[in-house]
């Protein structure tokens, strides 16, 4: 069932798309080569807990850490570690808050330092095609529509679209109703309608498609082991226009 957000909802909804936005620019800060991502996490945990919030991936499901950190190969939900990240990483960040009710949920893929030009594009590629499912999020579309926008964006740039994982519903629970897959075909799909909130979240990969659990039961890694990307914003579906909840400004205006 999808839960329709009204007014209200939206007004705490948009406080939490803000202090997760907030928190992946602090993370940003400080990744540099040879911090860790245990370090990160740490990071993000105290900054979220400092305004009265709560991380939203902790506990959730067992996740034991505050942030999913996925370093290259790995796709999302990486576990933060004692890994030194070094120049030429990509790491996706990806991180839940809880606040007043309701949850927050936004990723960023960022640098390490410089990569290389192929990586650069596949990051590039990854949040353009984020912005292209964004301009879908319009009421009387439909799922299909944001999917096939990610899809047909990347593909003949040489990417590929990660099948096993999807977007989703976000209000009072992290996931809700309903899917929003990377992939698909115009005019298919549930129906868009003013009230719903979706995470958008294309994971591109380098190579080829597939994918594979790691070990611990939480990483999903690239069959290939080439690199993938992962940006993912909040969208309040509208008539007309979509409106963006989350934002990666605090990122990108802090460099
Ligand atoms: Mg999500
Ligand atoms: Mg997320």
């Amino acid at each position: 069932m999808i839960k329709l957000k009204t007014e209200e909802d939206l007004v705490l909804i948009r406080e939490n798309a803000i202090l997760v936005s907030k928190t992946l620019a602090e993370v940003g800060r400080h990744i540099v080569p040879g911090i860790t991502t245990k370090e990160l996490d740490l990071i993000a945990e105290k900054y979220i807990r400092s305004f009265g919030a709560e991380p939203g991936f902790l506990g959730y499901g067992g996740f034991p850490y505050t942030l999913c950190m996925s370093v290259n190969e790995v796709v999302v939900h990486g576990f933060p570690s004692d890994y030194k990240l070094k120049e030429g990483d990509i790491v996706s960040v990806d991180c839940g808050t809880v606040y007043k009710g309701f949850n927050g949920d936004s990723a960023y893929t960022f640098p390490v330092g410089n990569v290389s030009k192929e990586t650069q594009a596949l990051l590039d590629a990854t949040k353009a095609s984020l912005y292209k499912g964004i301009e879908k999020a319009v009421a009387g579309g439909r799922i299909g529509d944001i999917g096939y926008a990610v899809q047909s964006y990347v593909e003949p740039l040489g990417f590929s679209v990660v099948r096993e994982m999807v977007g989703h519903g976000i209000g009072r629970n992290l996931h809700e109703s309903p899917e929003v897959p990377n992939y698909g075909r115009h005019g298919r799909g549930v129906k868009l309608q003013e009230g719903m909130v979706i995470c958008i979240e294309p994971m591109i990969n380098a190579g080829v498609k597939d994918v594979y659990l790691d070990d611990n039961g939480w990483g999903v890694i690239t069959q290939d082991h080439k690199n993938s990307a992962h940006f993912e914003l909040m969208v309040a579906v509208k008539h007309g226009t979509p409106e963006v909840l989350s934002t990666f400004e605090f990122i990108e205006n802090n460099k």
